[in-house]
């Protein structure tokens, strides 16, 4: 141990020492607890950002504290390494996707180094290597053969920016996530995947995680499952042997039904019209709707507008002829793609009936304090539909509602679906608002969809053992949307596995979510050769016990991840639900934009980035991840600051310094100690020592780091409050500040570890840290007690006694307790007390004669 903190030479030094011991290795068969944290893979874009720095330091004091602990660790760390950007440099720049993304890797990987995240290197993994993407493919494969793998022409959501498909959820608000682009609608053949089969299940497995969640993101997956409890209801088409399907969720509302809306695309709409009039004036309406529809941006409610086709329905209920229209709000890929319109009691509707002047018919009455409670089976509503200036959405009392007419909506629901059902027009049902995952990519940068095509044998999957289907070397990069690898005939032509005839590859490549869905039990077995990874070895990490990443994963990788754990489930790879036990989503990095005071997310774009390696080079690894971990809850936003981070480089040299300065003489410190012959400050200091290992075990809990460092701090200025020099100190004064500063040394390793392994060793372990022990320093609750205070008790102004008490004593007990002190009373024996000064905290001075 130098005199003076040098971080480079420290951190260099501990680096090099971590990776010749392999020391963040860890086996499968270890026998001690296991511990899977993790942090979310990043896309290899070539630089790390102050985004991952904060990930990744969140994810290794966890790693370190756990380890500290006796836990084997699992850490590890791999590439997100297919996707959009190779591609992008590939159209731009000519250069080949697979040595730009090498590069990349190799670059960040040098960052994380000295950052010196402890990561389980030998168990890297990159997704865009064939000896992973072989087993996406497989899992394409087995939900090929389960019928959860499909193929179906459907419109799609096309960013013409980068001429590619989107997902629903990519293109969220009607734009592309990627680019920001305004997403258009395509008809294209894609594959999918069924997650919908697993709709009830995302929403039902919730109850096993929801304690250890947050809220946010499980409220926005339940949004995007979307779950809706209703009946399925015919309108018998007047004049035709059709029925139109509506879904509903207000069945008890079918008597103020005035009209029947389809969406542009229905498919019954062609013949519908077949004898009418209107149908040349209809299709066009519903032309121009769908164009509309197609470069819509959806962040932007559109006017509704509609279009009464002539045709009438019959509400089946009621035996009532109702209008049919088209109108741009009712969608086909929700529900049935058609509604009843029922304007009193739906925003939408009643909207819908006032520009268009359709009837509006009240039949749910709010239920008044008389109706409450007392059984409302005859209650008389009346025609109220003069006064309704706005729709009633809530639940009631039905009114003009024929034989339900006085029920609750509550009650009238189930019995309504109930009478539908017996007489063939409807039926409860549930619906959900997401979509099956579409995964086909129009993209060189990605896995193989593992199919071909023959000519006699139709659609044929790869067999198993001829995967991986291998990305060739390179493609042409037209930017045309035109799947490059349809350009390498090399790729394309193949023989049929069926009948050996030619046959042609999907070029199709897969949604890079398909990588990320379940990358992190690879990690378990990543060199395995025949199974995506051994059961038994996933089972003794999996579930992971933590998760850490942004929570602009929310809905895409946290929801399709679930699915895949859920698949795999089933087809017997894992034996439970839910793959994360414990998720915390992080803040964002922010920084001044330039010139002003706003504070935005880093960015290239704004100029207010902060490169992590002038970072370390200016401040250390240690202080840059210090500062990252106090500057804010996790959960918070961290606002950059050059003040912060010079602070927490003072505090690791003063903490460093005196480690240096007391290192030898704590070398004779003795073994144990007599806490009742301690001083007040030494006393002091050792309370402080077990209250601050007591509240960092249990800050760790709930990742509340930036108070653990807060703690350290505290517990380090009680330290220098002892007011003695190492030359000076005394054996017991020894004992205690040999004690605070190994608890200080080990549990800063969780936030700073180069500098926190260098003191150690510089305290004479010759031992590291990780020495397979468990290190963390163990708290004894009774020593950490709450501060006491000892005061003097004077008789007539000479020092005669000491008490020991809590510092909320109030006067009169402290006066009492100095009075009964056994030494106080064999001196003022016999004495006259003629008064007590008592001076609060400070002093008891007792007068007699
Ligand atoms: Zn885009
Ligand atoms: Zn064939």
């Amino acid at each position: 141990m130098d005199e003076k903190y040098f971080p480079e030479q420290i951190e260099n030094k501990w680096q090099q020492r971590w990776n010749e011991a392999r020391a963040f290795e860890v086996n499968n068969d270890d026998p001690r607890q296991k511990f899977y944290c993790l942090e979310m893979l990043p896309y290899p874009s070539g630089f790390l950002h102050m985004g991952h720095v904060r990930n990744y330091s969140i994810g290794d004091s966890l790693a370190w504290f756990k380890r500290l602990q006796g836990f084997n660790v699992l850490h590890p760390i791999g590439w997100d390494s297919f996707g959009q950007p190779a591609e992008q440099a590939a159209i731009k720049r000519g250069v080949n996707p697979r040595d730009w993304t090498e590069e990349n890797i190799q670059h960040m990987k040098g960052q994380l180094q000295r950052l010196g995240i402890s990561y389980d290197w030998s168990r890297e993994i990159a997704a865009h290597r064939p000896d992973y993407y072989k087993w996406d493919q497989w899992f394409f494969l087995k939900m090929l053969e389960r019928g959860l793998a499909y193929k179906k022409v459907s419109q799609v959501n096309w960013c013409p920016n980068e001429q590619t498909v989107l997902s629903n959820e990519q293109s969220s608000g009607g734009v592309c996530w990627r680019c920001g682009a305004h997403v258009v609608k395509r008809d294209l053949e894609q594959w999918f995947l069924r997650i919908t089969k697993y709709a009830e299940q995302l929403l039902e497995d919730m109850k096993e995680i929801d304690a250890a969640w947050p809220e946010k993101v499980l409220k926005r997956q339940r949004d995007w499952v979307g779950r809706s409890e209703g009946a399925y209801l015919d309108f018998a088409v007047k004049d035709s042997r059709h029925k139109i399907r509506v879904f509903t969720t207000r069945i008890d509302t079918i008597f103020g039904a005035t009209a029947v809306v389809l969406s542009p695309d229905h498919p019954l709409l062609d013949e519908l019209l077949a004898e009418s009039a209107l149908k040349d004036d209809v299709r066009a309406f519903a032309e121009k709707v769908k164009a509309e529809l197609a470069t819509a941006d959806e962040t932007v409610e559109a006017e509704k507008e509609g279009l009464n086709t002539g045709v009438l329905a019959i509400n089946l209920f009621s035996g009532e002829t109702v209008p049919v229209w088209v109108a741009n709000y009712v969608l086909m890929e929700y529900g049935t793609g058609a509604v009843m319109s029922v304007p009193a009691h739906d925003e939408r509707d009643f909207e819908f009936a006032q520009k268009y002047s359709l009837p509006i018919r009240q039949v749910i009455a709010p239920v008044t304090h008389q109706h409450a409670g007392a059984e409302p089976t005859s209650v008389t509503g009346t025609d109220q539909s003069a006064d309704l200036n706005r729709a009633f959405t809530e639940f009631g009392i039905l009114i003009n509602s024929g034989d339900w007419g006085g029920k609750l909506s509550e009650v009238a629901i189930p019995e309504m679906s109930a009478y539908a059902k017996e007489k063939g027009f409807g039926e409860a049902a549930v619906t959900f608002r997401i979509r099956d995952w579409g995964v086909s990519r129009q993209r060189f940068w990605g896995a193989p969809v593992p199919v071909v095509y023959c000519d006699n044998c139709g659609m044929v999957p790869v067999p198993y053992d001829q995967l991986p289907v291998v990305l060739p070397q390179n493609a042409t990069f037209t930017g045309s949307g035109e799947s490059p690898l349809a350009g390498v005939p090399e790729f394309v032509n193949t023989t049929c596995p069926k009948c050996d005839g030619p046959a042609r590859r999907d070029t199709d490549t897969m949604d890079t979510f398909v990588d990320s869905s379940w990358y992190f039990f690879r990690y378990c077995d990543p060199r395995n050769e025949s199974m995506p990874f051994d059961s038994s070895i996933a089972q003794q990490w999996t579930p992971v016990d933590q998760y850490i990443g942004g929570d602009s994963h929310a809905v895409m990788h946290l929801i399709y991840t679930r699915f895949w754990t859920k698949f795999m489930r089933d087809i017997g790879l894992v034996n439970f639900d839910e793959p994360v036990k414990s998720l915390m989503t992080q803040g964002m990095v922010t920084n001044r934009v330039q010139g002003g005071d706003e504070w935005k997310a880093m960015s290239k774009s704004l100029g207010n980035g902060v490169d992590p390696d002038q970072m370390i080079a200016a401040f250390g690894a240690d202080a840059s991840r210090l500062f990252v971990l106090f500057a804010a809850p996790v959960e918070n936003e961290l606002r950059w600051s050059e003040t912060g981070i010079e602070g927490a480089v003072r505090f690791l040299r003063r903490v460093y310094t005196a480690v240096y300065a007391w290192k030898d003489r704590l070398a004779e410190a003795p073994k144990t100690v007599n806490t009742d012959e301690l001083s007040v400050d030494a006393r002091a200091l050792r309370r402080k020592t077990h209250q601050t290992i007591a509240k960092i075990t249990s800050d760790f809990d709930q990742l509340h780091l930036n108070t653990s460092v807060a703690a350290l701090m505290e517990l380090f200025n009680q330290f220098n409050d002892l007011n003695v020099t190492p030359s000076r100190a005394s054996q017991s004064e020894l004992f205690v500040a040999k004690e605070a500063l190994e608890a200080l040394v080990v549990m800063l390793a969780p936030f700073a570890p180069h500098v926190a392994e260098e003191m150690w060793e510089g305290l004479g372990h010759t031992e590291g840290l990780l020495n397979g022990r468990p290190m963390w320093p163990n708290t004894d609750p009774e020593l950490a007690r709450r501060e006491e205070l000892e005061i003097p008790i004077q008789v007539n102004g000479k020092l005669r006694s000491r008490l020991i008490t809590s510092p909320e004593v109030s006067e009169d007990e402290l006066k009492a307790a100095a009075l009964a002190d056994d030494k106080v009373k064999s001196l003022i024996q016999g004495q006259e007390v003629v008064k007590v000064v008592v001076v609060p905290r400070r002093l008891v001075n007792i007068v007699v004669r």
